[in-house]
């Protein structure tokens, strides 16, 4: 039986002007759509199983094995094998490292990709399944608004992908001069917008397109976060790390470092199909509000977020919490009202939590450069901290992995000040400053948007 994908929302009553949708749809519908429509987010109505055999035959094997077996059990009602493992094999082109920190502590370094950050996994596979599920013959038009990394990510995932056209808006005063190097120069079908404005306006701008009656016509889809098919792919490097370094059987720790909680949810999905998982550790930066949950029960967003220098990880209401709470018996809206509480002791048994300041981020990069040899940026500082603050407190000896989300060369300056030295940054990053191309630049206003829109989109190929 396939797959079916409802709301989050679906038990919520009397919220102002939205209808619980209770209905479900297809995980190609889910992808197209986005997001549900009562703003709750898409989760599946079961979760298919792997056996312990289907999971050691992965060991010494491409990561994209892992990955054909992930999106098999939930994908093979909708997709061919064919399809699926042409897309598998076309998104994972990059190495997936898992270095040795001390005998059974491990880091699994996400920062190979186009982008060098862990976002690349998800988009990759998410474009090429998008490119399979867009109407015959015609081609897709994806909007995307970005402060920053997600949307050079999802640019590069979608970059030659066939029937897709992707146009990037970023604020102005915004963006790092990398950030926006890597966004203006994807080129392609990928086009950069320069708004002159904040981020908030390109979010905007996003939002009344996809409102917009004329615009209707041209295929409009968008590639957030809080899509399920942005999740699916997370589930698949526990899988891999797993079958790379545990017996078959074993338990092991996996420490996330989180903000909007979809990196660490992909962890909670793979337990749940079977790895064994004897705890998911979820660190924080400053941004407490999840810990704060686990330690009292009562749970209240942090607002404004506060700006820390794991800056990918400054949410102070995770989107994805509204997947936890709902695999848990709970349920949380996207304003970060609480309808119904989750099974709080069954969440305490399988995740821990702990908020890390910056001030222990810079220590922790010291620290593990100091003892091991081993660079760390300061998200994956925040999973390795939080990770020793579990194996302390609990003294677990289980083989635990600490996922490190993005590449230290991309922070040059704060390793430099913490480190002394400069890392090496991969091909990916190395061939930037020769990249040619410009963003289009355009005043904040609707108006312009949508001329913008109706003269450069297309619909048929
Ligand atoms: C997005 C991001 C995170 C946080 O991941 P979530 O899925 O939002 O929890 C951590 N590190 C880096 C480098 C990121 O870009």
């Amino acid at each position: 039986m396939a797959i079916r994908y409802y709301s989050t929302n679906r038990h919520v009553k009397n919220m102002a002007g939205i209808t619980p949708f209770t209905g479900d749809v297809s995980f190609k519908e889910a992808l197209l759509a986005g997001q549900a429509p009562d703003e709750g987010l898409f989760v599946p109505d079961s979760i298919p199983q792997l056996s312990t055999n289907d999971i050691s035959v992965l060991r010494d094997k491409p990561y994209w094995q892992a990955a054909l077996l992930v999106s098999q059990a939930f994908l093979s009602e909708e997709f061919s094998p064919d399809v699926l493992e042409m897309i598998v094999k076309d998104a994972y082109n990059y190495p997936v490292p898992l270095e040795a920190v001390y005998p059974r502590a491990f880091v699994l370094r996400l920062d190979q990709g186009p982008t060098a950050s862990f976002k690349d996994f998800a988009a990759r596979m998410m474009a090429r399944w998008m490119s399979h599920c867009r109407p015959e013959g015609e081609r897709l038009n994806i909007l995307v608004a970005t402060s920053g990394d997600t949307g050079s990510a999802v640019g590069e995932a979608y970059k030659g992908v066939q029937g897709i056209d992707v146009t990037i808006l970023y604020p102005a005063g915004e963006v790092s001069l990398m950030q926006k190097k890597q966004l203006d120069t994807i080129g392609g079908n990928v086009q950069a917008i320069c708004v002159d404005g904040k981020f908030d306006d390109c979010q905007n701008l996003v939002k009344e397109a996809f409102a917009d009656r004329e615009l209707a016509g041209f295929n409009l889809s968008s590639a957030n976060s809080i899509n399920f098919g942005r999740i699916l792919p997370q589930i698949v490097y526990y899988v891999y790390a797993y079958a790379q370094l545990a017996e078959a059987g074993e338990e092991v720790v996996f420490s996330v470092p989180s903000g909007n909680f979809g990196d660490a949810l992909g962890c909670e999905y793979a337990r749940r199909m079977g790895l064994p998982v004897a705890k998911l550790v979820m660190p924080t930066n400053e941004n407490d509000e999840f810990p704060v949950f686990l330690t009292t029960g009562k749970y209240s967003k942090v607002s404004p977020s506060r700006a820390c220098i794991s800056n990918a990880m400054n949410v102070g209401h995770p989107s994805n919490l509204a997947r936890f709470f709902d695999l848990y018996g709970g349920t949380v809206d996207r304003v970060g009202l609480v309808h119904r509480y989750p099974d709080l002791d069954e969440m305490r048994r399988r995740i821990f939590s702990v908020s890390v300041t910056d001030e222990q981020t810079r220590r922790t990069i010291k620290s593990v450069y100091e003892r091991y040899h081993v660079i760390l940026e300061q998200h994956g500082a925040v999973g390795w901290a939080g990770l020793e603050a579990y194996l302390q407190k609990t003294g677990d000896k289980k083989t635990a992995i600490c996922l490190e989300t993005a590449h230290p060369a991309k922070f040059p300056d704060e390793i430099k000040n913490l480190l002394g030295i400069e890392p090496e940054p991969p091909e990916s990053l190395k061939g930037l400053a020769r990249r040619e191309g410009g963003a289009i630049n355009i005043p904040k206003d609707f108006a312009s948007f949508k001329k913008y829109l109706q003269s450069h989109l297309k619909i048929r190929k």
